[in-house]
């Protein structure tokens, strides 16, 4: 059987196929990836021993301009994982007309079991195993999962030593002391903020004052969690793979961003527990997904008490899910348009890195707003137009600009 996230991302790409009424020819082309690597790799552990892991890079498209995705390191990590988070990536830089394709990577490893020292060589040989596929003008990787700014400045270093010159522009999402951008780091939990932001507008309702729940509490949970908060909402809820915590008066995120620098979520004091099912049943305005794919489904869709999901996740949301939510009036804000401000800002960052010049924070977060602005108000009138949910009209959108890239271009030789 096929990875869950894979089914999910076939059924939409088929759902907008038909919808756009490609013919067979075209589906055939947008229905697999360009490119697959999979790489075996041994790397020298703490112990003296030599473990053997298993990574992937896999570029979905390139129709648009260079492949552009991140990198997951997580035990989950599967060729199918990767096949469906590079076409995501495909739509998702089409649906905010970004210059690029489509691409993911990763490798089968719990980076928290290794030490500093094995970590760095992991990422230096996958990132030389990859080495020929990636590249400023290739395939530029980014942090997702399990991956952080520090791992994408080995990266940079290893393929700058390659070289023999330094060669910024080969990963986003870096440090900013080489080549990154500011802005970054909160990037993805921004766009996030924005689009909830716009929303408001368009529906009338007070962000201040509103519920937020969100699971994950990495990079993009934490963040969203931050900033929505800052702006007046209530975040009620937050959890992580240890479960949750909750406050119906609004969680203190601040030091809940410190606790978990140390320890987990669930071994904070002075909050009620509550378990990550529960968070994506509670009766909040925001509902923020921002851990794995496939976290409701027809199974748990029937709880879901928020009036908008907004996808920080990539593909936390199944087809039998979106039809449930859809019955019982849910709106959700899919994941190729929310949690765009990542890929939007990387975009930035390699624009600038290109250009050897480099952006005050105010104006990259000023162009992240336009960006993702303009992109949910033509999501948003084509969903009003056509009559579909938000997630068809995104996919409509970015699934045909990439047909017509494709048609242009003509099919070579
Ligand atoms: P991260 O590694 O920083 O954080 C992941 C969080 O999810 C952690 O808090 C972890 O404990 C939690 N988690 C893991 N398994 C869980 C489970 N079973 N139940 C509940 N929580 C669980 O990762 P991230 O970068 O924040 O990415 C989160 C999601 O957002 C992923 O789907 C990723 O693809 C997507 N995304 C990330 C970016 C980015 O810029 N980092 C951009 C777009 C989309």
């Amino acid at each position: 059987m096929k990875n869950d996230a894979l089914s999910t991302a076939l059924s939409q790409f088929d759902d907008a196929a038909d919808r756009l009424h490609l013919d067979d020819d075209v589906r055939g082309v947008l229905r697999v990836s360009k490119r697959e690597l999979s790489v075996n790799f041994p790397v020298n552990m703490d112990d003296g021993s030599i473990q053997v892991f298993c990574g992937y890079r896999v570029q979905h498209n390139i129709a648009r301009g260079p492949a552009k995705g991140g990198l997951r390191y997580s035990p989950h990590v599967s060729l199918d994982e990767m096949r469906a988070l590079a076409m995501w990536m495909t739509w998702k830089a089409a649906v905010v007309k970004l210059p690029f394709g489509g691409a993911k990577g990763g490798v089968m490893v719990d980076p928290r079991a290794l030490s500093a020292a094995e970590l760095e060589d992991l990422t230096r040989r996958y990132a030389t195993e990859i080495s020929i596929i990636i590249g400023q003008s290739e395939d530029i990787p980014a942090p997702d999962m399990g991956t952080n700014p520090q791992i994408m400045a080995w990266i940079m270093d290893t393929i700058s030593m390659h070289k023999g010159h330094t060669v910024t522009g080969v990963v986003t999402g870096k440090p900013v002391a080489v080549g990154g951008t500011l802005g970054r780091v909160e990037a993805t939990g921004r766009g996030v903020l924005f689009v909830i932001e716009e929303l408001c507008k368009q529906e009338s309702i007070n962000l201040e004052g509103s519920t937020v729940a969100i699971q994950g509490f990495g990079n993009v949970g934490s963040v969203a969690a931050n900033l929505l908060r800052r702006a007046g909402a209530r975040v009620v809820a937050v959890s992580d793979r240890s479960g949750g915590v909750y406050d119906g008066g609004g969680l203190d995120v601040d030091s809940l961003v410190e606790h978990r620098k140390a320890k987990p979520l669930v071994e904070c004091s002075g909050v009620d527990k509550i378990t990550n099912a529960e968070v994506l049943g509670l009766p909040v305005d925001f509902l923020i997904p921002a851990a794995l794919e496939g976290q409701i489904t027809s199974q748990n869709a029937g709880d879901v008490r928020a009036r908008f999901i907004v996808e920080g996740a990539n593909g936390p949301t199944t087809p039998g899910a979106d039809r449930i939510l859809e019955e019982r009036g849910v709106t959700i804000v899919p994941d190729i348009l929310a949690n765009a401000g990542g890929v939007i800002v990387s975009y930035f960052e390699w624009v600038q890195d290109l250009q050897f010049y480099f952006w005050e924070e105010d104006e990259v977060n000023d162009r992240l707003r336009k960006v993702i602005t303009r992109a949910y108000r033509e999501v948003a009138a084509a969903a009003e137009r056509d009559g579909v949910t938000m997630r068809q009209a995104a996919m409509a959108l970015g699934v045909g600009r990439v047909v017509e890239a494709t048609l242009i271009r003509g099919i070579y030789p």
